[in-house]
């Protein structure tokens, strides 16, 4: 099933594609289905139920805030980040539904996390009421946030989400997304470029790509740019200024080595990482925790890996986000992108893998080098846990962002080096991820509850 590039990289803002913009949209959508079914007028109160997950993980990932944000009718791609809708909401206890109709609310009471309850469809349940003045139910509706923003209804959970129009070329594997390539003499790029032709017009695909990018260098320049404390309370400092000046410092002297250039994809992926924690805006890709990979990894491309391929850098970087787009829907496919159901494999293990192929495609690779360097950098990330200290998308998250931008540059330049043939194919290995991840233990699934997060500090 093939995913559209606009759903692989979604702009919104941190910490948490599944437990900050998945809950948002949902919030969004239940309201938007109340206004639709001529029944807003008539809410006196709203009520939300998080479960599993995102109750687990909830407070640290700012779940009831986006949840706020979602009521609001806030979009994520564009609302004012200097605006304190929370505290707004706090103070005068009460809230205007999807900008429309106010209603009294108490964060506290009318959004409850249930930590001990695991929907069994999928672990970030979410469930939305809305009442009238006599207590009537005027819906009632559970939703899942099942990772990179996606939601879905409970009646949708077994459907397959189809595309507005048929694409020419749809795939459910790497075997017959390579076929389709070969067979039509092809790029990856190209096939997502001739797919998203299907689905709206060439010059709204490219907008969408610039924007893409200047959002993800964006978010590497705020970051690189701004000082001072992550929020919760683990109060860790910002590293990005620091490891930013030292650079800058080496270079003037003159003091700078051959392993330099790891620092500097360091930089950009704990740029991207720290914004994102702090609430920023950023680009899924293909989570939020794991937004740092692709845009240090781009940044890389754009100042060394061009010189080793074609040399329009724009179209490289087009080239590098489109392959990579194929990438993710391959993992949507057959596994998962959601920390909450395979673990951190299936965050910064697929940002790894979509990185390390958009980069080999970017420099010149062919395809079988591209799906070599994908497969490389996933089979390294396999049995990654997710194990956030104290719910945050800080530790170990920011520093994984780091490895995970090098080992996806290290991937595509063992691929480079290659002719292409490998003895492990990707869909071996996303079947392996997937099998693994459905296999660890529920602590290590974004729950906070075990790994780091029950060893390192106690919240
Ligand atoms: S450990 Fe990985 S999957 Fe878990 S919250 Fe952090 S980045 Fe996301």
């Amino acid at each position: 099933m093939y995913t559209s590039f606009f759903d692989v990289f979604s702009i919104g803002i941190g910490p948490s594609s599944s437990h900050t913009m998945g809950p948002m949209r949902v919030a969004a959508r239940f309201v938007a289905d109340v206004q639709a079914a001529g029944k807003l007028a008539a809410v006196c109160s709203v009520k939300v139920d998080l479960f599993g997950s995102l109750a687990l993980t909830g407070e640290g990932h700012g779940t009831p805030s986006a949840v706020v944000y979602g009521l609001l009718g806030l979009e994520a791609e564009t609302m004012d980040l200097n605006h304190n809708f929370v505290e707004e909401v706090q103070q005068q206890k009460q809230l205007t539904l999807g900008g429309a109709h106010t209603i009294p609310f108490d964060m506290q009471a009318d959004i409850t996390l249930q930590k001990d309850t695991f929907l069994p469809q999928h672990a970030n349940g979410m469930r939305c009421r809305a009442l009238d003045a006599r207590g009537t139910h005027l819906a009632d509706e559970v939703y899942f946030s099942i990772g990179g923003g996606a939601v879905r209804r409970a009646d949708e959970m077994n459907t397959t989400p189809q595309n507005p129009r048929p694409v020419p070329f749809d795939f459910n594997s790497c075997n017959e997304l390579v076929a389709l390539c070969r067979q039509h003499k092809i790029s990856i790029a190209e096939l997502v470029r001739r797919n998203e032709a299907a689905l709206c017009p060439a010059p709204v695909l490219k907008a969408r790509l610039r924007r893409v990018i200047a959002t993800m260098q964006q978010a590497v320049e705020r970051g690189i740019a701004t000082g001072g404390t992550l929020p919760g309370e683990l109060r860790l400092s910002r590293r990005a200024p620091q490891i930013y000046a030292r650079l800058e410092d080496q270079f003037h002297r003159n003091a700078t080595d051959a392993l330099t250039i790891i620092d500097w994809i360091n930089l950009w992926a704990f740029a991207v990482a720290e914004e994102n924690a702090a609430g920023g805006r950023v680009v899924t890709a293909p989570t939020m925790g794991s937004a740092g990979v692709l845009p240090a990894v781009l940044r890389y491309y754009e100042r060394y890996g061009c010189k080793e391929g074609p040399t329009d850098v724009d179209a490289g970087m087009e080239t590098f986000l489109l392959t990579a787009s194929a990438i993710c829907s391959l993992y949507r496919a057959n596994a998962s992108i959601s920390g909450a159901e395979v673990g951190c494999q299936g965050e910064v293990g697929v940002a790894c893998s979509m990185a390390a192929a958009g980069l080999t495609a970017a420099m010149g690779g062919t395809i079988e080098q591209v799906e070599n360097a994908a497969e490389i950098a996933m089979e390294h990330n396999l049995g990654l846990t997710c194990d956030p200290i104290c719910g945050l998308v800080q530790v170990p998250c920011i520093e994984r962002n780091a490895i995970g931008a090098v080992k996806a540059v290290n991937a595509a330049r063992l691929a480079m080096r290659g002719d292409g043939s490998h003895y492990v194919s990707l869909d071996s290995v996303i079947a392996t991820m997937d099998e693994t991840g459905r296999a660890l233990q529920s602590g290590y699934r974004e729950t906070a509850l075990a790994g780091l997060a029950r060893n390192a500090f106690t919240c």
